[in-house]
C-alpha cells in the first residue's frame, strides 16, 4: 500500500497529484465466494455451507467479522485465532476481495478522489472529504444513474449497472486502506475517526439499488466492525417516494433529499423523476421520516442555479412546502462541469436566499465546494470509462432551454 500522500492546505493547484496505483488486479478464483458485504446472516449460512458445524457457527463469524471489519485482515492464514485447518478451509471456499484502486487524486484542499473498478471493469469515483473534525466519504451505489436530472454530470452517463452490497462496502474499505484507518494490533485504542461518516451521495440513486444499498449499510453499521452508527450516514435520493418508508424502517439512516425546486414545473426539469412524483407526494413520504426512525432533520439539498431556481420568491416559497418537518436546507453552489445547461447562483443570491430560510427558523448551510480542482465535488463524478455521453444538446434539451 503506498503511503497516504496529503497535500498540503493552501497548496498551489500544481500539488494535485494523480498516482496509478500498482495493485495487482485481483482475478476471481473459480467458485469462491467474494465474503465481503455479505450481512452476518447470509455469512453465517455461506460458512456453514462450506462445512462450518453448526454449532460453531456463531462463533466462528463473530471471530471472522472481527478479522474482516474491525483489523481490516485479507489473509486468512492471518487469523490466528482461529485452527490451522479451519483458516485452510475458509480460504479454499472465499475471498476477502475489494474494489481495484486504479486512480487517487489528492486535491490542494485534501480531497481525494478514487477511481476505483469493479467486476466488469466498470468504474465508479469515491470521494474522500476531510473537515475539522471530522471526515466524511462520498461512496457511490450505481455505475452511472437511470435518471436524468438536467444539472448532474453522473446524470448525462446511462446506467450500466448495480453495485453489489460488497461493491459498496468495498468502497469504505478501500478509503480505510488508503488513509490507513485500521487498528493496530496491541497499540492504545484510537478513538478519533479519520472517516467518521458516510454520506451515499456520489454516483447512482441508492433507492434504486435499496437491498445492495441497505445489506451494505448493515455491514458498516455493525458494531463490532466498521461500527458507524445509523446517525453518521446520510442517505441522499433524488425523491423515490416508494422507497422512502424503507429506507426509515430497514436502515435508520439520516435522509438528504435532493428538491431543488419549490415548484412542479421547475422540478420537472431539473429532477425528472419529479413527473412520477411530484412535490407534494415527495413532502407527505418525508413527513413521516422523523418519526419512524426517531431521528433529527431530514436535509433538503437545493443547488443553486443562476436564474432558475435562486429568487427570493423560491425561498419564501420553499418556507412555506417545509413547514412542520424538522429540516436543515443546504445550499449547494452548482459545481459546473463542461457542457453544463447552467451556470453557478452568484454569492450575492445564495446568501440572500439563504436569509430568508434562516430567517424562517431554519438551519440553511451554504456548501463549500470541495475537490473542485480534480471535479470531485457533488455531481460531478462521472466514470471515466463510460463515455456513454449525452450531446449537449440532448442536455439542454432535457432542461428545457
Ligand atoms: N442520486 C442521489 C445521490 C447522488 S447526487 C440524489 O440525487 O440525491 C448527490 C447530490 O449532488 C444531490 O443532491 C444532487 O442533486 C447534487 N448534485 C448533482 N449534480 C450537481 C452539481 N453539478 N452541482 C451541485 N450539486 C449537484
Ligand atoms: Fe442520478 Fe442523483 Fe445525478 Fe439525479 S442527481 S442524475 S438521481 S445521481
Amino acid at each position: 500500500m503506498n503511503a497516504p500522500l496529503i497535500a498540503p492546505a493552501g497548496a498551489p493547484a500544481a500539488a494535485i497529484t494523480q498516482d496509478v496505483l500498482t495493485i495487482p488486479r485481483k482475478l476471481p478464483e473459480g467458485g469462491k465466494t467474494n465474503l465481503v458485504g455479505l450481512t452476518r446472516d447470509q455469512l453465517r449460512e455461506a460458512l456453514v455451507a462450506a462445512g462450518t458445524p453448526e454449532k460453531q457457527a456463531k462463533m466462528r463469524l463473530g471471530q471472522l467479522w472481527q478479522w474482516v471489519y474491525h483489523w481490516g485482515v485479507r489473509d486468512f492464514s492471518a487469523m490466528t485465532n482461529l485452527a490451522k485447518d479451519y483458516r485452510a478451509l475458509l480460504a479454499e471456499h472465499f475471498t476477502i476481495e475489494l474494489p481495484e484502486v486504479v486512480t487517487r487524486q489528492i486535491s490542494s484542499d485534501g480531497t481525494r478522489k478514487y477511481l476505483v473498478r469493479i467486476a466488469g471493469g466498470h468504474e465508479v469515483e469515491v470521494v474522500y472529504i476531510p473537515e475539522e473534525g471530522r471526515g466524511t466519504l462520498c461512496v457511490s451505489s450505481q455505475v452511472g444513474c437511470t435518471l436524468t436530472c438536467s444539472f448532474c454530470h453522473t446524470g448525462t452517463q446511462k446506467l450500466v449497472r448495480n453495485l453489489t452490497a460488497g461493491e459498496i462496502v468495498g468502497q469504505v474499505m478501500v478509503a480505510r486502506d488508503d488513509l490507513g484507518e485500521w487498528p493496530v494490533q496491541g497499540a492504545p485504542k484510537d478513538e478519533t475517526r479519520l472517516i467518521s461518516n458516510i454520506v451515499l451521495m456520489g454516483m447512482g440513486e441508492p433507492l434504486y439499488n435499496f437491498d445492495n444499498v441497505r445489506n451494505a449499510m448493515k455491514v458498516v453499521m455493525d458494531n463490532e466492525g466498521i461500527a458507524l452508527g445509523r446517525r453518521r450516514i446520510t442517505l441522499s435520493t433524488s425523491g423515490i417516494v416508494p422507497e422512502i418508508a424503507r429506507t426509515a424502517q430497514e436502515i435508520g439512516c439520516l435522509l438528504a433529499v435532493s428538491f431543488h425546486a419549490t415548484t412542479d414545473e421547475v422540478r420537472d426539469r431539473l429532477v425528472p423523476v419529479n413527473r412520477k412524483w411530484n412535490i407534494a407526494t415527495l413532502l407527505d413520504a418525508l413527513r413521516d421520516y422523523p418519526r419512524l426512525t426517531n431521528s433529527e432533520r431530514i436535509t433538503f439539498e437545493y443547488v443553486m442555479l443562476d436564474g432558475v431556481n435562486d429568487s427570493k420568491e423560491d425561498a419564501h416559497r420553499l418556507v412555506e412546502l417545509i413547514r412542520g418537518i424538522p429540516a436543515k436546507i443546504n445550499l449547494i453552489p452548482f459545481n459546473e462541469w463542461p457542457g453544463a445547461p447552467y451556470k453557478r447562483s452568484s454569492n450575492n443570491r445564495i446568501h440572500a436566499f439563504a436569509d430568508i430560510i434562516h430567517n424562517a427558523g431554519y438551519a440553511s448551510p451554504i456548501r463549500t465546494p470541495r475537490g473542485e480542482d480534480i471535479m470531485a465535488a457533488c455531481g460531478q463524478l462521472k466514470s471515466a470509462t463510460e463515455r456513454a455521453r449525452k450531446s449537449r444538446a440532448a442536455i439542454a434539451a432535457e432542461a428545457g432551454i
